[in-house]
């Protein structure tokens, strides 16, 4: 069997809204050095060759008006914000075209079976990017555009989103809401930003909004009683995993009560779901986790569920 693939590129560390900003390329300094900590780089289809997003790519998920705004007022120095939390610096676009461009390779890598399944540790993240316009950290949808690629180039014709991150990810929810080929799984804490996703707005968006203080014995529910039977029912040809870690207790962006143990049994079953029903094609792409330790162990204990080791 080939392996997990493990994508990353250098120009994702480049990205950097300030000292203080949560989402630092701190992160993937501390993945990384559990990846390679563990050993577990040894095991993995490291790669580090990630092409920038097209143009072409982009459109699918985005509108050209927006993409060309981020083109245009890209700043040649200092910070441009676009809500009070997203800026763009002189390396963001750099950045967010390899985050957006590692997904569609992966999705390639995945389908033309070169690899079994595929974690992509990439930054910005993506799942708040809407179609026409940027927020919570993100610029362009990384999910979304790979989805789309898999869809409208490599020709399949249903895919499934899980998005595990505490946040709701409008983004991908506005993107996919009027597209019957994609369900969306999602939970998320409600109340919390963005403030949405908790009344239900299209047979293919299966949202489920938990309190604060919710811990990972209720996810493990919903993912047996909601999500798997609602797979059963799509029948995707490929699973695409907005892999947030935020939802961590130790996280303190939000207040669920997710431990390691629960990040990797969820990951388990998402795997051990593709590998029986849909050929094992998974492609999942980092979106939040702030609190740096528990981010770098529940990434691995997300990847070593994909790669079975
Ligand atoms: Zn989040």
């Amino acid at each position: 069997m080939s392996r997990t693939a493990f994508i990353s590129h250098s120009d994702c560390w480049l990205h950097s809204m300030g000292s203080m900003h949560p989402e630092s390329p701190d992160r993937l300094t501390e993945i990384l050095d559990q990846i390679k900590g563990s050993g577990l780089d040894g095991l993995l289809d490291m790669r580090e060759d990630v092409p920038q997003a097209t143009l072409e790519q982009l459109y699918r998920a985005h509108s050209p008006a927006y993409v060309e705004e981020l083109f245009e007022i890209s700043p040649e120095q200092g910070l441009r914000h676009l809500d009070p939390d997203t800026a763009m610096t002189p390396h963001t676009l750099k950045a967010a075209l390899r985050a957006a461009g590692a997904g569609v390779m992966a999705t390639e890598l995945v389908l033309a079976g070169t690899v079994h399944n595929a974690f992509c540790a990439v930054r910005p993240p993506g799942h708040h990017a809407e179609r026409l316009r940027a927020m919570g950290f993100c610029f362009f949808n990384n999910v979304a555009v790979a989805t789309r690629h898999a869809l409208d180039v490599c020709g399949l014709e249903r895919i499934s989103i899980i998005d595990f991150d505490v946040h709701h990810g409008n983004g991908t929810e506005n993107i996919f809401v009027a597209d019957p080929r994609v369900q969306m799984l999602s939970f998320f804490q409600h109340p919390l930003y963005p403030y949405c996703g908790n009344k239900s707005t299209a047979p293919n968006m299966h949202n489920t909004a938990f309190p604060a203080g919710t811990r990972g014995d209720k996810v493990r529910e919903l993912l047996s009683h909601v999500w798997l039977p609602a797979l059963a029912e799509h029948q995707p040809q490929m699973l695409f995993i907005s892999a947030g870690f935020d939802a961590h207790y130790e996280d303190d962006m939000a207040s669920m009560g997710l431990v390691d143990a629960d990040f990797a049994w969820i990951s388990k079953e998402l795997r051990q779901w593709a590998d029986a029903h849909c050929g094992g094609r998974l492609v999942s792409m980092l979106e939040g986790g702030y609190s740096l330790p528990a981010l770098g162990r529940s990434v691995l204990a997300h990847v070593r569920a994909l790669a079975d080791i």
